[in-house]
């Protein structure tokens, strides 16, 4: 491993994302969500260098969920943040369901589970009805600090993030 990243890096510029959890990401938050609730996946990763992180796992959290909202308890989030850094790794990215159109809400905001300074959330319309894991088709969110999220331009959003086999 990587020695000794204590901390996600605010530089982090590219994460590098396996197909297979782009894919598993997609069927999971589709099964969570059936069409009606919203639902919430994160990724677990390693930060490579100053630049560049890698997703690791698909990280499915206990969570309460109705149709416009979700909730991970808080001893869940601590659980979460424990098990992860005894690896040496992080929470990079969340990923969520909306009903409808994808944006960062004012509750996303406030309750987002990476809280770190370019911590990423990335919001799936239409519950991830037919979402292959395409990140264009998603709106993609960065922690700019003090609980502000700043949407990313789409090519921005290329650029972020790279699709490995
Ligand atoms: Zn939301």
């Amino acid at each position: 491993m990587a020695d000794g990243f204590r901390a996600v890096p605010p530089t982090l510029a590219r994460y590098r994302v396996p197909r297979a959890l782009l894919r598993a990401t997609a069927q999971t938050l589709r099964d969570l969500s059936r069409d009606a609730i919203e639902a919430v996946v994160l990724w677990q990763g390693h930060v490579v260098s100053e630049v560049v992180a890698e997703a690791t796992e698909l990280v499915v959290p206990e969570q309460r969920a109705g149709r416009l909202h979700f909730d991970v308890p808080l001893d869940e989030r601590l659980r979460l943040v424990e098990r992860v850094a005894a690896r040496g790794e992080f929470i990079l990215v969340q990923v969520h369901t909306h009903p409808a159109e994808a944006f960062h809400s004012a509750a996303d905001d406030r309750l987002a589970i990476p809280r770190h300074l370019g911590a990423l959330s990335i919001v799936v319309p239409y519950f991830a009805r037919d979402w292959d894991g395409d990140l264009r088709a998603t709106s993609v969110h960065r922690h700019a600090g003090a609980g502000v999220w700043e949407e990313l331009p789409r090519g921005a959003v290329e650029t972020l993030f790279e699709v490995t086999p």
